[in-house]
């Protein structure tokens, strides 16, 4: 089932979800700490919308204090906020 990853741009705090397909599992969870998803650069193609990322002042840059991730959401609704490097 797929689910949603709220993903926090920390410049402005604007808090977007972003549909995710497959399962919330192990693999996605590694993704989302310390696989590609965990780096702003892929953050940042998530979070914004193809229109926005042809602005000027859009930046792909790799990093890890652009963009934050508050919590998960599942499709049973639950909502998993406690995974202390997602946040950071
Ligand atoms: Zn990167």
């Amino acid at each position: 089932m797929p689910y949603q990853v709220a993903i926090k741009n920390n410049a402005t705090g604007e808090v977007r979800l972003h549909p995710m397909s497959g399962e919330w599992d192990a693999v996605a969870e590694y993704d989302w700490m310390d696989g590609n998803n965990s780096c702003d650069c892929n953050r940042a193609g998530n979070f914004h919308t193809d229109v926005e990322s042809d602005l000027p002042n859009y930046s792909e840059a790799c990093g890890n204090s652009r963009y934050s991730i508050v919590y998960v959401l599942l499709p049973d609704g639950r909502k998993i906020d406690d995974f202390v490097k997602l946040v950071d």
